[in-house]
């Protein structure tokens, strides 16, 4: 399907493309069986990607990206989601890809050669600490427990996180907390860049998850207890930290998007092959029109996913937050690409189910996507408040009500 994609980001989907042909997807294809790749391999990736000149494309050239207009990266996302190892590959992979994105928007200059510039090189990496356990902030983030209190000219941070993406891995953390108890949450949080090996940061353990196939990232408890950080670490403005998260959360919710719609294509690309070849019956399995029309309405709705995950695009490029448009491709985009990845499972046989083919792993991956970054209800919630927040009660005039009979009834109309 083709899209009003400027030339530019067709040129960088033809390179996106290109790499995963002839890179990523025979390493993926070699280490069938569901073995996870070491950190030797996605460096290997990341060499490649450099050599074919798809790497970092939407961070700024001056801290090692390329500086390509969101819009124009967009591709590239599709590109790398149609395996769980291109987006390490070509290093637009969650949750790095989003903290990048903060760094790059909220860091002073300090903090990106600190941070940024190492993450984008890949030789650091990194982890969002905002979810808290059961009676702290989840889908209701104002529910914030952890604090960070002023101590001189240090920050002292006190909390408990957990689901924090590559915390394990990460060696530095970005911690959202607290800071001014006495106003809304919203007005009284802040973001703070906490290195993992700071004193009293305790990382309790990878939560066991599903998922987490070729390309694992770990999803940390983590303790904060008494740690100490110098103010610079305060990245962005003080009691800004939700809005700085929300400026974070936008286009990480549209690039998760992005790569998830591409593991739908490729998802529905191996049913096609499968089906195309597979006998029963008298015929190929693609033959059977009730197997086509199934692939057809999959096809249809991937093609609504990404055309409304270009228009988001394009208003957020246009400085738009994009807020509702956002959530309804979330939504839309997680429960499009579960049906296509299980459609594909199911076409597969047990095929399906085996690891020789990435479907079981994507049909993992995929189930969290419509919790990560804010649960399906949370986004419908966020839909249905503009959705409701200019009712028309003219429609309601013809009504009858109580005590007030219809004077136009038998009129003669
Ligand atoms: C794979 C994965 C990676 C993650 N990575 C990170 C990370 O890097 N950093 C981080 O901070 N967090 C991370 N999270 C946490 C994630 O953001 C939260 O799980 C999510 O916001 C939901 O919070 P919760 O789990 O506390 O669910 P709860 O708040 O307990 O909600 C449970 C369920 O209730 C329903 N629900 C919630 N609100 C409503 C409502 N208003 N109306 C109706 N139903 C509702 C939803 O279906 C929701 O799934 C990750 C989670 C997963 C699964």
């Amino acid at each position: 399907m083709d899209y009003a994609d400027s030339d530019r980001a067709r040129e960088l989907a033809d390179r996106a493309r290109e790499l995963m042909e002839e890179v990523v997807l025979p390493i993926e294809r070699e280490r069938a069986g569901g073995m996870a790749v070491s950190s030797g391999t996605i460096a290997e990736l990341r060499d490649a990607a450099r050599e074919y000149d798809i790497y970092a494309p939407q961070i700024a050239a001056e801290y090692g990206g390329m500086g390509e207009r969101f819009r124009d990266a967009l591709p590239v996302f599709e590109e790398a989601g149609r395996s769980l190892l291109g987006a390490a590959a070509m290093r637009v992979d969650a949750p790095d890809e989003g903290n990048m994105h903060l760094l790059e928007l909220a860091g002073d200059e300090l903090q990106k050669e600190t941070y940024l510039e190492p993450l984008v090189e890949g030789e650091i990496a990194s982890g969002f600490s905002m979810t808290e356990p059961l009676d702290g902030a989840g889908s209701d983030p104002k529910m914030i427990r952890t604090t960070a209190q002023r101590d001189g000219d240090e920050w002292v941070i006190d909390g408990h996180k957990w689901w924090t993406s590559n915390g394990v891995e990460a060696d530095v953390l970005i911690v959202l907390a607290r800071t001014d108890p006495d106003v809304h949450p919203y007005e009284g949080c802040s973001l703070f860049l906490v290195p993992a090996d700071a004193d009293g940061v305790d990382i309790v353990r990878d939560v066991p998850h599903m998922g987490g196939g070729a390309r694992g990232v770990s999803h940390a408890e983590i303790v904060y207890e008494n740690v100490r950080i110098p103010d610079e670490h305060l990245l962005g403005h003080l009691n800004e930290g939700f809005s700085h998260t929300q400026a974070r959360l936008g286009p990480a919710r549209l690039t998760h998007c992005m790569r998830f719609s591409g593991m739908a294509r490729r998802a529905l690309e191996i049913a096609k092959a499968y089906t195309s070849e597979r006998e029963g019956f008298g015929s190929t399995l693609s033959d059977k029109q009730s197997l086509r029309h199934r692939i057809a309405d999959a096809e249809t709705r991937l093609h609504v996913a990404r055309t409304a995950i270009r228009d988001a695009a394009d208003r957020i490029e246009d400085g738009d937050d994009a807020r509702v448009p956002v959530s309804m491709c979330k939504v839309f985009t997680a429960n499009v690409t579960q049906e296509a990845v299980d459609l594909a499972v199911q076409c597969c046989g047990a095929n399906g189910i085996g690891k020789d083919l990435p479907l079981a792993d994507f049909y993992e991956a995929v189930r969290t996507f419509r919790i990560v970054d804010g649960a399906d209800a949370v986004h419908r919630r966020v839909i249905a408040r503009d959705a409701f927040a200019d009712v028309n009660r003219e429609e309601l005039e013809p009504l009858t009500r109580f005590g007030d009979p219809n004077t136009r009834r038998g009129s003669g109309h």
